[in-house]
């Protein structure tokens, strides 16, 4: 089996190549290292079935593959909010490029959308038949937009061309190998206790979200991948269903680093949704599948990791 990954450099691709090369695939991980960088992978590129390729998602590629897990998109609001167009792109003709190259070669094809797709839901805790409650044209649409489309194309791929498709909504997911500069709470609160840094939360703190362990995420997305079934083609919610407030999650910050928090309430950005839990019924029932690491174990791993590099 030879698998593409694109974003297999990023923090989630490359949990993601690790797994499928421990798995016995062949894995062609192709990445443009916006987010992403060679030290997630370097531990792979002696592997005699890992391979690199320098390449961004918004030119087209010819390769023979056999599944492709298209993951390219910069993820934390502060990169894909960097160059909004680029995200936009990246999104679109990214993904057109990635579903071409699917039905050229006849692979199955999964894309990593979002919980983003909800917007600042209305309906709590989000289930895959909301539509969600999404501003077009705020600071956030280039990406929630970006991913609302890239679903439209692979529905649409799978209908109009038969496409073999698979959609997740990956909700909040975090661990290792996360950059230090990611931007996104769980690196930063991390980051700033370490440093012995004020933990700086963004409106009054009251706002949820539900934190994911990437190796629970992986479990999720390779079984959505391998699996058959009707319905397969409509989109899966991958998340922990585990709901925190910011200030709750600073606590556990606070238990994981062994520090005294400090906190600076901070202005809230534009759009930001004040509530997200997943519901995981349907990928328990499609795939069995339900996440194993509880908040605490998994900021332990992730302080240790952070614990062990020089922070700047
Ligand atoms: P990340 O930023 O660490 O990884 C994204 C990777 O894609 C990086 O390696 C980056 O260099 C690469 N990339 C970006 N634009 C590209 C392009 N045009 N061409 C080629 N490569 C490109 O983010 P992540 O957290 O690993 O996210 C991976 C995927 O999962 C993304 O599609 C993201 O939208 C999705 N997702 C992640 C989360 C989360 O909480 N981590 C939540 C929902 C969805
Ligand atoms: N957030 C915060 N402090 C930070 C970074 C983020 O309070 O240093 C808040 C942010 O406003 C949001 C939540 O934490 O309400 C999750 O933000 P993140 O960027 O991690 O993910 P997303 O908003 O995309 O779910």
């Amino acid at each position: 089996m030879r698998i593409l990954v694109t974003g297999g450099a990023g923090f989630i691709g490359s949990h993601l190549c690790e797994r499928l090369i421990a798995d016995g695939a062949e894995v062609i991980c192709l990445d443009n290292f916006f987010t992403g960088r060679k030290a997630n992978i370097e531990h792979l590129l002696p592997h005699p079935h890992f391979e690199l390729v320098r390449h961004d998602v918004t030119e087209p590629i010819l390769l023979e593959v056999d599944q492709i897990y298209n993951l390219a998109c910069p993820a934390s609001p502060v990169h894909y909010q960097y160059n909004p167009i680029k995200t936009v792109k990246t999104n679109v003709m990214g993904t057109i490029n990635m579903l071409g190259l699917a039905k050229r070669v006849k692979a199955r094809i999964l894309q990593a959308s979002t919980s983003e797709v909800y917007g600042d839901p209305i309906e709590h805790p989000q289930t895959e038949g909301y539509w969600g409650n999404v501003n077009p044209i705020g600071l956030r649409s280039c990406y929630d937009e970006g991913k609302r489309v890239a679903e439209t194309l692979m529905m649409d791929y799978h209908r109009q061309s038969g496409v073999d498709t698979r959609i997740v909504r990956i909700f909040n997911t975090y661990g290792t190998r996360m950059l230090e500069n990611d931007g996104r709470v769980v690196s930063n609160f991390i980051v700033q206790a370490l440093r012995g840094e004020r933990l700086t939360i963004y409106g009054d703190g009251s706002q949820t979200r539900s934190f994911c362990y990437v190796s629970d995420l992986v479990e999720g997305i390779v079984r959505l991948m391998n699996t058959e079934a009707e319905d397969i083609h409509l989109p899966v919610n991958i998340g922990n269903p585990g709901e925190f407030t910011m200030n709750e999650l600073a606590d556990e910050i606070g238990k994981a680093t062994c520090r005294k928090i400090e906190i600076d309430y901070l202005p809230l950005p534009q759009d930001d949704p004040k509530q997200r839990q997943p519901n995981i019924e349907r990928a328990n029932a499609l795939l069995g599948w339900e996440p194993t690491v509880p908040l605490a174990e998994g900021l332990k791993k992730t302080v240790e990791y952070f614990s062990g590099r020089t922070l700047r």
